[in-house]
């Protein structure tokens, strides 16, 4: 269920954890006032860290990314998964230790700046001899890299299969690239447990180490999850046991988030990051009505209802908690996803699939 913070969240939380594409932005371009958005939330108070599970560009690039699209970021506000990842391995095997890395640069700066070494994949760019397993690894680093070779990925699953520790920066089966949506590098980890017949350890969400990692680096002591993804973003939340804001500029619309169960629901909920700096109510229900801000959310025959009880315009982030609280107790109480099939979305032009 939804929670009422009476107080903005800027004002309750001190930590707000962005997930990027989605939430800041979607591929190269900024998301409509977010630097707006993010510019509030600090100016009451907050700290802002940038958080990613894409493992390949170092901080300081994702900072200059955000700077470009007017949202101020220093490199030590962003954290990734490649750095969550290294945090892993140096907490397992010690500064010192060598670490076979199967991935882009940004993975083996992680490494590096953690005072592990980094090495490469033998045969490969870095690697100082021409077989397998004589390297000195104590474990294999894995995280998406689009220039990864066949031969060194054969010759890691080998390592892998034959018992060498395995940390993958993040499992994501997707990445957005300008061409479509592409495989992530969470499909390459599927092809080396398939192999290997190995689990890794994972780092970035919805595992914990990327959260911890960054609330590390960051600092604050009531962090915030913001992101636009329920089952990395929310439900990594909810595995660190922190609350979790969810906005809808990114892959998450209606049909999702009707037929989420209470594992992936948010503990808020706002259509952007303009959520940051309100009070967030949450609807009021009896188990056949859900009411708040001037919308009434109910079911009839399975379809999910929303209608305006007042004359004025009611507010569009109150619609979407109104769907949310309807949908979630029909789901709780019948196992029914509700019908959204021709419901008008405040703000969306099309309505819903
Ligand atoms: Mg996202």
């Amino acid at each position: 269920m939804l929670l009422t913070s009476s107080q903005p969240l800027a004002h309750v939380y001190d930590l707000a954890m962005l997930d990027l594409d989605g939430v800041v932005y979607v591929g190269p371009d900024a998301v409509q006032g977010a630097a707006e958005h993010v510019g509030r939330a600090r100016d009451a108070g907050m700290r802002v860290a940038f958080i990613t599970n894409n493992a390949s560009r170092p901080p300081d690039a994702v900072a200059e990314h955000l700077t470009a699209l007017g949202v101020k970021a220093a490199p030590d506000d962003v954290v990734t998964s490649a750095q969550a990842a290294a945090r892993v391995l140096r907490d397992r095997f010690g500064a010192g230790a060598r670490i076979l890395c199967l991935g882009a640069d940004g993975l083996r700066a992680a490494l590096d700046e953690a005072g592990l070494v980094p090495l490469g994949v033998a045969g490969g760019e870095a690697g100082e001899d021409g077989g397998a397993g004589d390297d000195g690894a104590d474990a294999v680093a894995s995280g998406y890299g689009p220039d990864l070779r066949w031969g060194d990925l054969m010759r890691v699953a080998v390592r892998i299969r034959d018992g060498l520790p395995w940390v993958a920066s993040n499992t994501d089966h997707t990445i957005p690239t300008p061409y479509g949506v592409a495989p992530g590098h969470g499909v390459l980890v599927d092809m080396l447990s398939r192999f290997t017949g190995v689990t890794p350890e994972v780092a970035g969400k919805p595992s914990r180490p990327l959260l911890d990692e960054t609330i590390r680096r960051v600092g604050g002591s009531r962090p915030l999850m913001v992101g636009d993804r329920l089952d990395t973003d929310i439900e990594g939340a909810r595995n660190a046991g922190i609350d979790s804001l969810l906005v809808l500029t990114g892959v998450t619309g209606l049909a999702e988030l009707v037929a989420a169960g209470p594992a992936l629901r948010p503990t808020y909920l706002s259509p952007d990051l303009a959520g940051l700096t309100t009070a967030h109510p949450a609807p009021a229900g009896d188990g056949e009505r859900w009411v708040l801000g001037g919308w009434a959310g109910s079911v009839r025959d399975g379809r999910l209802q929303i209608e305006p009880t007042e004359p004025t315009e009611p507010d569009e982030a109150d619609w979407w908690r109104v769907a949310a609280a309807t949908a979630w107790h029909h789901l709780d109480t019948t196992g029914a996803v509700v019908d959204i099939a021709g419901l008008r979305v405040p703000g969306r032009e099309r309505p819903a699939r």
